[in-house]
């Protein structure tokens, strides 16, 4: 009989039963710290590629894709970067992909309404959140106001000491007596999403001064709106941007303050924007930790505008990374097409999942959830309803993956996202996949993923980087 490897029943590994040795948990807590960093200073996706290209700088990447260590970057919000390994480039490249793009609230193009004496902008919420999360709570502004002349305006106010924050009021409970017998939907739109800017209104006689007439004839189009013109008056005088300016920024409202730990035992990590950017953090440390003499040419990919579908040149449905392949082949292998090397890839689809949630544990089928604590989590597939819009991975590969992680002593767990006809969701797989090479969805498990304080498991947060770096390495 053959040597048994497993125990014949399946049982996912707690991963604090695993690292549980002081020196485990120092060099998990060192790690976890960096990350609770990241998280606190990276909350856009600009934000967080210009820290992936910092971090890679650092660790030789460079311009040019003929180098042993290239990186790429498209508009500041999507970037590639690319180890060669010792094997040839037609064997393909092992690549993660995760994305750094996260649910928030954007400014519109015309955001500036005055209404009972506060200044407001308008927002159009960007990818899928509960908004009653954004009621009554601290937010910050970060983004960029680029002039019609091309200058570049950075905008980063609410998280510094001293910095004021920005809030949108919710409705006082003495009054919400026909709101709360409302539907969620009902009772929460999308217009009333308006954050308070301020409620000084301009004294007349500066008013009167930049219109420069005082006769009364010239009409001052913010006579009616003077909290508003007072608004507008400080954004000219800190920033040197006018009303037309905000038009064509990018302006986007996320959670103030810092992320975490969380719990008595510090086993959480509390924070804004850990789908994705666990995966990012993650992946990103693990491309640069990875062993000097890996066999795989090794690669990352962050990508933009997952949480609205992937559209866009930033997203994942874009020709960036064919054509980052297309760079590397040429430099390093000519005589190998780009689509060789595609075909002959392998990705993880670096994005998280949902935990068990202790109180809604009927959201989930059991058997097949994921918990925070048992390492990072394989989906097969994603999607919803029959699969719809699923990437599904190929048993070979699959559990190739298995193979390298078992080898190595990671934790890891398979799950699905909650329980079938219950909803769902995507990832960037199927556009990976698009291109016949084998991937499969693989990162933690988050609970109150997409509010502005998601929770994951520092063990997780852990064993996600063991294993990404497990992946390059193999
Ligand atoms: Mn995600
Ligand atoms: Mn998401």
């Amino acid at each position: 009989m053959p040597e048994a490897k497993h125990s014949p029943a399946y049982e996912a590994k707690n991963a604090w039963t695993i690292y549980k040795s002081d020196e485990d948990r120092a060099k998990m807590k060192a790690f976890v710290d960096g990350y609770i960093d990241f998280l606190s200073a990276c909350k856009t996706e600009r934000e967080t590629v210009a820290f992936a290209e910092k971090t890679l700088r650092g660790h030789g990447f460079s311009d040019d894709p003929a180098s042993g260590r290239y990186l790429a970057k498209l508009r500041g919000k999507c970037l590639f970067a690319f180890r060669r390994g010792t094997e040839p480039l037609s064997k393909g490249i092992s690549l993660v992909a995760a994305h750094g793009d996260c649910p928030r609230l954007d400014w519109k193009q015309h955001p500036f309404v005055e209404q009972a004496g506060f200044a407001q902008a308008k927002t159009h919420y960007y990818g899928g959140l509960r908004k009653y999360q954004w009621l009554s709570r601290p937010l910050a502004l970060h983004g960029v106001i680029v002039k019609d002349t091309g200058e570049t305006v950075p905008v980063r106010i609410g998280d510094e000491p001293g910095d004021p924050v920005f809030c949108i009021a919710d409705l006082l409970p003495h009054l919400a007596q026909k709101q709360v017998t409302q539907s969620v939907r009902e009772a929460f739109e999308g217009e009333k999403l308006n954050v308070i800017l301020g409620s000084i209104p301009r004294q007349e006689d500066e008013a009167q001064d930049k219109d420069g007439d005082k006769d009364g004839k010239a009409k001052d189009p913010l006579a009616a709106t003077p909290v508003k013109g007072a608004v507008l008056d400080l954004l000219q005088e800190k920033y040197g941007v006018c009303e037309e300016d905000f038009i064509t920024a990018e302006i986007e409202v996320v959670p103030a303050a810092s992320a975490s730990y969380v719990g008595f035992d510090r086993s959480l990590v509390g924070g804004y924007g850990q789908d994705d950017r666990i995966c990012v953090y993650t992946a990103l440390q693990a491309l640069c930790d990875a062993r000097a003499d890996c066999t795989k040419n090794i690669a990352l990919m962050i990508w933009d505008k997952e949480e609205i579908g992937s559209d866009g040149a930033t997203g994942a449905s874009s020709r960036f990374l064919q054509y980052c392949f297309e760079d590397v082949a040429r430099a390093h292998e000519p005589d190998t097409p780009a689509s060789h090397v595609l075909l002959a890839s392998q990705a993880l689809s670096a994005d998280v999942t949902a935990g068990m949630d202790p109180d809604y544990q009927d959201a989930h089928e059991k058997s097949n959830a994921a918990s925070l604590g048992n390492g990072p989590c394989f989906e097969k597939y994603t999607g919803s309803g029959g699969k719809y819009g699923a990437s599904e991975a190929h048993a070979e590969f699959y559990a190739s993956v298995r193979g390298i992680l078992n080898r190595a002593g990671i934790p890891w767990q398979a799950g699905e996202l909650g329980r079938v006809d219950h909803g769902g969701g995507g990832t960037v797989a199927l556009f990976l996949a698009a291109y016949g090479m084998n991937v499969v969805d693989f990162g933690p498990p988050l609970l109150a993923m997409h509010s502005p304080f998601e929770l994951s498991s520092a063990a997780d947060v852990w064993a996600c980087y063991l294993a990404y770096k497990a992946f390059y390495e193999s």
